[in-house]
Formats: C-alpha cells, sequence, structure tokens
C-alpha cells in the first residue's frame, strides 16, 4: 500500500453479489483484513457461544440478527485491527443505517473512518439464479459456486477436503427474504454513502476478474489521495 496509508473499505451488495469472493481476493493484493460479520457470527455459533445461540433462528430464517447482538462484536474487531495498524475490508457489515452510524461514531472517537464502499450492483433476477449454485464449506466457510468458481474436486472444499454444502440461508425461499430484507433495510446505504461521497458502484454482472479489476482500480485511486 502506498506509504503506510490506512484505508478502510466496505463491501456493499446484495446476497450473491460476491463480496466474500472479491474479498478474498483484494486481501491478496492490499495489506486490509477481511472481516466478515456473517463469518464471525458462524465462528460464535462453531464454538456454541451464547451470542451463537441467540444468533441461530434468525441466520437460518435468513433475517437479519438484531442490531445490538451484532454491532458490538463486530466494531470490537474492527477497533482491534485498527489499534494494531491494519486497515478493515468490511464485508456484510453494516447492513443497517443504525450499524453504519454506530460504526461511524465508533471509528470518528479513534481518528478513523470508511474511506469507500464498494458497492456491488446485481439485479435481482440473477441474485436468484447465482444462489443456486453457491455452495459452501462446513468446515472453513469457504465459498464456491458450482460454475462460476467450482472447488478443484467434485464438492469437495479445495483446503479442508471436506464435502459442500448448500447453506441454509442459500436456499431459494431463504434468498428471496433476504433480497426483500436487503432492499428495505440494506440498500438505503447506498444513499447514507453517497451523501459523503464515498460510494463507488461497480457492476457485479461481469466476471469474477472483471469485478476485481474494477475495484481494483477504485482502491488504487483512493490510495493515491
Ligand atoms: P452473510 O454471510 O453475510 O450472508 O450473513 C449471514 C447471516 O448472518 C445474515 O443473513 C444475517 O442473519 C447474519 N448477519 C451477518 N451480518 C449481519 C449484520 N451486519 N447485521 C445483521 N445480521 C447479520
Amino acid at each position: 500500500m502506498a506509504g503506510n496509508k490506512i484505508i478502510n473499505l466496505v463491501l456493499l451488495g446484495p446476497p450473491g453479489a460476491g463480496k466474500g469472493t472479491q474479498a478474498k481476493r483484494l486481501i491478496e493484493r492490499y495489506p486490509l483484513v477481511h472481516l466478515s460479520s456473517g463469518d464471525i457470527l458462524r465462528a460464535e455459533r462453531s464454538a456454541g457461544t451464547e451470542l451463537g445461540q441467540a444468533v441461530k433462528e434468525y441466520m437460518d430464517a435468513g433475517k437479519l440478527v438484531p442490531d445490538e447482538l451484532v454491532t458490538e462484536v463486530v466494531i470490537n474487531r474492527i477497533k482491534k485491527e485498527l489499534t494494531e495498524g491494519r486497515g478493515v475490508l468490511l464485508d456484510g457489515f453494516p447492513r443497517t443505517e443504525r450499524q453504519a452510524k454506530d460504526l461511524d461514531a465508533e471509528l470518528d472517537k479513534i481518528d478513523y473512518k470508511i474511506d469507500g464502499v464498494i458497492d456491488l450492483d446485481l439485479p435481482v433476477e440473477l441474485i436468484v439464479e447465482r444462489m443456486a449454485g453457491r455452495r459452501s464449506c462446513p468446515q472453513c466457510g469457504r465459498v464456491y459456486h458450482l460454475q462460476a468458481n467450482p472447488p478443484e474436486e467434485d464438492n469437495l472444499c479445495d483446503e479442508c477436503k471436506v464435502e459442500l454444502i448448500q447453506r441454509p440461508d442459500d436456499k431459494e425461499d431463504v434468498v428471496r427474504k433476504r433480497i426483500d430484507i436487503y432492499e428495505e433495510q440494506t440498500a438505503p446505504l447506498r444513499e447514507y454513502y453517497k451523501n459523503k461521497g464515498i460510494l463507488y458502484t461497480v457492476d457485479a454482472s461481469a466476471t469474477i476478474d472483471e469485478i476485481t479489476e474494477n475495484i481494483i482500480r477504485i482502491i488504487d485511486r483512493l490510495l493515491e489521495n
């Protein structure tokens, strides 16, 4: 990264837009830490914590976990990375205006801010189509796509060699509910960040490589400023 500039980015976009896939590629190129709120919550569930128990029902139904359950745990992780000198690439957080405002307020206290929001734009019809092919590793959480991003060996995670599954919240009826929730609660964040002048929209119907290239161009510009 140019000099030692620390930047913080948010990946915004509906389920299936490729936030996790792009995040994994971007952290190979930039010294950013990928923080996925979904992964953080899934880890709490696997560890059987109280929080994990509390969020299970919402997650499996494709509903948003209440702000008071998710905000604190995610913001604490963000602060930890920043105090250790690393910028973050947020994936799945914030998802409501309340979360975005709390995040801004907490970052402001430690003299940081969100520098750019990459908005992965994908039409609803394409979301449903994409989610049907999505498979995840039940062990490490890595996400594959049967057509766009298949594993090396049929239906096995490249790293864990564990059989891939379709997450309960990736089933079509749940996906449709998640899209409605996205439109209602998360899409308004585009306006929120646009008003701050930090929203960068990328066409997420392009290929994975093209999307990565477009995001790289945006990040490089942010780093130059
Ligand atoms: P994801 O892996 O980002 O699709 O998240 C999976 C699920 O975790 C979501 O459908 C929500 O139930 C929950 N979740 C993740 N991030 C958040 C968030 N920022 N706010 C509320 N719920 C969240």
